[in-house]
């Protein structure tokens, strides 16, 4: 196969780029489906954390309509106690005696009915901030998480990367892209720089007749790695 230099220099580049997408993109989506993970327990998390703000609204209500109906409770008993004092009639007596009993009564219920919300309004508001707690903890791990993604998947971006992928395909003949792909799909790597004695696919160092077999390759041809059968780009 011929190729020129310049065609090893883009071969070299595009095998290196497309090595790096594969173990970039690899190793960034075991981050991206972490943080996706993460931020669907967070949003999970701020359901629950919002419907915990919302039992304490309810309750909230509860307790003021308790406290309105307690001041109306408390306007009638002391109404009715006023009465009592001016009442000389006995069946007027009787009738506010008997409003005031009851009253009396319902305003022990309400008193039971609002000790008991306030219990249960403490309990919940607790609620709210363990709930709350645990949110701001979710929020942490999917910014830190997010961060590892971005880091992950950063050196080039995967979309600048595939970019100029298309890019060096677009410069390279068929026949060099079918060998190069043929070999890419065999080791891995399909083509790799040689320096040294060490072939940059398999790094294994080559013995003495392989490099002067690699060294007197013309120019305009690629030796391969005896052992793993990679382009070898001289560099
Ligand atoms: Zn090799």
């Amino acid at each position: 196969m011929k190729i020129t230099q310049a065609e090893q220099k883009l071969l070299l580049e595009l095998a290196d780029l497309e090595r790096t997408l594969d173990l970039g993109l690899t190793s960034g989506s075991a981050e991206r489906t972490e943080l996706e993970k993460l931020e669907k327990e967070r949003d999970r998390q701020r359901e629950v954390a919002a419907s915990a703000q919302l039992n304490v609204a309810d309750v909230e209500l509860d307790i003021r309509r308790i406290q309105d109906d307690m001041g109306k409770l408390k306007r009638r008993f002391d109404a009715d106690k006023a009465g009592l004092g001016a009442a000389t009639d006995v069946d007027q007596r009787r009738d506010l005696e008997h409003d005031l009993a009851n009253t009396s009564r319902r305003m022990s219920d309400l008193q039971q009915e609002l000790k008991e919300a306030h219990d249960e309004i403490a309990a919940m508001r607790a609620n709210v901030d363990r709930q709350g707690a645990l949110l701001d903890d979710l929020e942490r791990k999917v910014e830190s998480a997010a961060r590892a993604a971005t880091a992950a998947e950063d050196a080039h971006s995967a979309q600048d990367a595939s970019t100029r992928v298309t890019e060096l395909r677009g410069h390279l003949s068929n026949e060099i892209l079918a060998e190069y792909d043929d070999q890419r799909g065999i080791f891995g790597v399909g083509a790799a720089g040689f320096r040294g004695r060490s072939c940059g696919g398999c790094h294994i160092v080559l013995p003495p007749a392989a490099l002067s077999e690699i060294r007197g390759t013309a120019a305009d041809e690629m030796p391969r790695c005896p052992d793993c059968g990679t382009f070898l780009v001289r560099l």
